[in-house]
Order: structure tokens, then sequence, then C-alpha cells
């Protein structure tokens, strides 16, 4: 058994997306659950267990609700960027892509200090968009599937590296509850399963174990959910575990 480093990560979308793509007010609704009852949820469940996480926010985001970052950065979390309306990244022209990064950042920056990492909105890249964001200065990225712990990726076209954080869609709760409607248990026992493998692999020793779940407020905001989150880290305290956010491990590949 080895000591695993855990990402409790939040994609805080709100209604980005709903109001970008002129949806009807109960849609646009169901993503607002995480600004009236989500967040401020989350938030006491990372206090109460004195875990420090990583949020990806939206530009658009930060500019409407100031006051929910300002909390989320109070709280010491860390802010990273998520698109700026939740674009569709693989859908815009270069110089649009450039636009909504920067936009973003200005928006994130001016308001936390300096932004160093990067979640796509739906987990979609445009073949630009790691170049862009690596130029940009951003030291890590949290989007692809190709591992299961983090590495060290090479940009294309720069000279510049990126930490990679991989993702996967049973580490999303998202896709485990609102797509495919399971039950707490079958939530529960899925991040249990993946977190006992992964400390009992024996393969790449050399390489950190890191389990990066993936939640939004919105979703896991909900009571019942709330409970499974909270009963997955009351069982990752009871083994060998370190809470991270995302930038603290990040600067540690890049020494
Ligand atoms: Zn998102």
């Amino acid at each position: 058994m080895s000591e695993i480093y855990v990402c409790l990560t939040f994609d805080f979308d709100a209604e980005s997306a709903q109001i970008r793509q002129d949806e009807d007010p109960g849609r646009i609704s169901k993503g607002q659950f995480a600004i009236q009852r989500g967040l401020v949820r989350v938030l006491a469940l990372l206090a109460k267990h004195e875990i420090k996480s990583t949020f990806f926010v939206c530009g658009w985001v930060a500019e409407k609700y100031p006051q929910h970052i300002e909390e989320i950065s109070n709280a010491e979390h860390e802010v990273a960027a998520h698109g700026y309306q939740h674009e569709y990244l693989d859908r815009l022209e270069f110089n649009e892509e450039i636009i909504v990064h920067e936009h973003t950042n200005q928006v994130l920056e001016s308001m936390v200090g300096r932004i160093r990492g990067f979640r796509a909105p739906y987990w979609k890249l445009s073949k630009n968009t790691l170049t862009i964001i690596a130029e940009m200065g951003y030291i890590y990225d949290s989007s692809l599937m190709d591992e299961d712990r983090p590495y060290v990726y090479s940009v294309p076209e720069s000279p510049k590296n990126l930490v990679e954080f991989p993702v996967e869609w049973f580490l999303d709760d998202w896709v485990l509850f609102e797509q495919h409607q399971k039950s707490p248990t079958e939530v529960f026992e899925i991040w249990k399963a993946q977190f006992d493998a992964l400390q009992k692999m024996e393969d790449l020793k050399e390489r950190r174990k890191v389990l990066t779940l993936t939640c939004h407020p919105s979703c896991i905001g909900h009571a019942y959910r709330l409970n499974v989150l909270e009963r997955f880290i009351r069982y990752m305290k009871s083994k060998q575990v370190v809470f991270v956010k995302m930038v603290d491990l990040a600067s540690d590949y890049l020494l």
C-alpha cells in the first residue's frame, strides 16, 4: 500500500453554458443551483474536513458572482481557469480562442491573483489550446485522459512544458449522477474501487499516485450526493492520503 495524493477539484460553471446556449429558464435554473446552494455546501464540507481544493472557474461566472469567487479564495482554495462562458473550444477560430483565454485570465487574476492552471470546458480542447495556455504562463492542465497519474506534457510548437493531471469520466460526479443516474452506493463503490486499486497498484513505482476527482457544485451540492462525497472523504482519510491543491503539486513536477 502506498500513499495517494488526492486532488478534489470542482468545476464552478453555474449557469454559464445554459445562458450561452440560450436555454430556457428551467435549464438555466439548474446551473444556478451552484450559486444558491451548491457552493456554500461544498465549501462547508471542505472546511469541516480541513481540505484545500482547486476550483476551475469560468470568467463569466466570476464577473457575475464575484462574492462567490471571494469566498472560494478567502477559504484558501485555488482558483483556476475554465473558459469564459464554458465554450466548446474546438469550435472556435484561433483568434477567438485566444480572446477567451486572455479575457478569462484577466478577470480571474484581477480578483484572486496569479492563475496557474486550466481545465477545458466539457474536457474538449482545440489543437491549439494547450499551446496557448502554456504560452500565457499556465503551468498545468487537467483535461486529458491518457494516463492515471500526472506527467510532464511537452507542448507542441512551444519550448514550454505543462504538468498534465489526467481526468476520467468515472471520476466525474456529473457523468455518474446526472447522465447515468447511478445510486449513491454505486457512485461510492466506483470511486472507492479506483482509490483502492490505485493504492495497491505496483506499476510505475517511481511515479507518484494521484487521484483526481471532478465535481460540480451544481451537482454534488444536492444533499444526498454531498453525503456520498463526505463518505468518500472519510474513507480516504482512513487510508494513507494527502489532499492537495493542483498548483502545489504541479510545481514539484517542474523543478
Ligand atoms: Zn465545466
